[in-house]
């Protein structure tokens, strides 16, 4: 049971063929089993989970079936969970139990989720590789020499391994798509504002948005049903009702226009990836698909942008690490100065202190102009070359990363991790929906996807992945060290 979708899951569950109680505690025996070599979570929370589960057992016994009751989930170590550490991957925040919950988790709850613990990230969600975490690289189960992707790593890992059925992650710059490309699942963000990121620590709280890392686009509709709509505890989330994501899973691809932007199938991108990406898109066109060549001129300046306008947010929302408030404090400061210095140069890590660094200067009053302003121009222009891109074409597919996973330790000048996202950082900076899913697999290792959407165009991306999969098996491949009975 622990390699199915979250959809059979609930089949199961009210089939009445599994307890949420066996379900949680197969799920607990792998993390157990498994998760030394995988570095997947960072807390695993036993005894909350299993009571948990035994409550949905119980709500199941009085009838309701609600879709993701009793699901064993894993939550991204960036959301707040009440009572339970919440390290966003960092030295500073190792031992913050945070006394709330996160909007987003506080509504995976009401819909009766068991969360099984928090997982591993790069410290902060900057990072490609989950190798900035403090708390060591999360490691991919197609090979556990290369990276899982990131940030969102430790979540994409849970789910690939089958540690959990289904998991959160964020995505300020390809954070989901990307772990979710090298771990050979399905990861879906949202449009910015579609789900609260109150109580998700923020990075660059312009970009940063909430998903899910799951093993197919049926269990992400079933995700975001629960986890979008509007909170009025976060001013930029969107006052939009919430459609049933599922409804239009089905809906058919007859005509349905892609594009296919030719700044993603140049230079840089391995020819293995490319070949699986063109093998999807016949599969859409015997589905109805009209694909087409499109322009995103200024696409090549997105990581460029993203590296000033990321930072600089960064260095804003990270101000508040200050070792007054809450946090890492140094031992014995000698005056206020010295504890300022020691907790923030003790308590963050070397990536976290280059974006701190990178976006306080693009900050200052000298360089406001050059940098910050010019950056937010380009933005602007980035996101026009969608807003033209929607008027010809429904959603616009490439690949999701340039490669497949990388080894660990191979990456070290942090301008190539920089460049990790080529294809993913232009959809945050225009604030649209985005998905990747497996599609192949290039010398043993998954290639994702990457299907993109119009602003809340939510349903037609989930829509555009599920047919796919509807078609393919691509989702149901696994890495076969961590196969059922290995
Ligand atoms: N890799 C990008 C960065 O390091 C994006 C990270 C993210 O999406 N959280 O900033």
């Amino acid at each position: 049971m622990i390699e199915k979708t979250v959809a059979e899951i609930t089949a199961a569950l009210n089939a009445g063929d599994i307890s949420s109680v066996e379900l949680t505690q197969a799920y607990l025996d792998r993390i157990i089993r498994f998760n030394d070599d995988l570095n997947a979570f960072i807390t695993v929370c036993t005894d909350s989970a299993l009571s948990q589960a035994k409550k949905a057992d119980e709500k199941r016994a009085k009838g309701d079936t609600s879709p993701l009751l009793g699901i064993p989930l894993a939550h991204k170590d960036i959301f707040c969970t009440n009572g339970v550490t919440t390290s966003c991957g960092s030295r500073m925040l190792q031992n913050f139990v945070a006394p709330y919950d996160a909007t987003i988790v506080e509504k995976l709850y009401q819909a009766g989720v068991v969360m099984l613990g928090k997982t591993n990230m790069d410290e902060f969600a900057m990072g490609s590789s989950n190798e900035t975490s403090y708390f060591g690289p999360a490691k991919n189960p197609w090979d556990t020499a290369r990276v899982p992707g990131g940030s969102s790593g430790g979540s994409a890992v849970a789910v690939a391994a089958d540690l959990c059925a289904v998991a959160t992650g964020t995505d300020t710059g390809g954070s989901i798509r990307q772990p979710a490309a090298f771990c050979g699942i399905t990861g879906f963000k949202p449009s910015y504002g579609r789900v609260s990121r109150w109580g998700m620590i923020a990075f660059a709280s312009s970009l940063d948005q909430a998903g899910s890392l799951s093993k197919t686009a049926e269990d992400a509709a079933l995700m975001t049903n629960v986890m979008a709509g509007l909170d009025r505890k976060d001013s930029t989330s969107i006052d939009k009702p919430v459609e049933d994501y599922t409804a239009s899973l089905s809906n058919s691809l007859d005509g349905l226009k892609i594009g296919i932007p030719k700044q993603h199938f140049a230079e840089g991108l391995s020819s293995e990836v490319e070949q699986a990406i063109r093998e999807a898109l016949v599969e859409y066109e015997n589905l109805g698909a009209i694909i087409k060549e499109i322009d995103l001129p200024n696409n090549h300046l997105s990581v460029s942008v993203y590296y000033v306008i990321a930072p600089a947010e960064a260095s804003a929302n990270l101000s508040r690490y200050d070792g007054v408030r809450y946090g890492y404090r140094c031992e014995d400061p000698a005056d206020l100065e010295d504890m300022y210095k020691r907790t923030r140069s003790e308590g963050f890590g070397e990536e976290v202190k280059r974006r701190i660094m990178v976006g306080t200067y693009a900050l200052s009053a000298g360089f406001y102009d050059a940098y910050y302003r010019k950056a937010q121009k380009i933005r602007r222009l980035i996101k026009n070359d969608f807003v033209d891109a929607f008027k010809e074409v429904d959603v616009i597919i490439g690949p999701t990363s340039p490669h497949t996973a990388f080894e660990i330790g191979s990456k070290t000048d942090p301008v190539t991790m920089y460049l990790e996202d080529i294809y993913t950082i232009a959809v945050n900076l225009a604030g649209l929906p985005g998905i990747s899913i497996p599609v192949g697999t290039a010398e043993g290792l998954p290639v994702g996807m990457h299907i993109v959407g119009n602003d809340f165009a939510e349903a037609k991306v989930l829509n555009v992945a599920h047919l796919f999969q509807q078609q393919t098996d691509w989702h149901r491949f696994k890495p076969t060290a961590f196969e059922k009975e290995s």
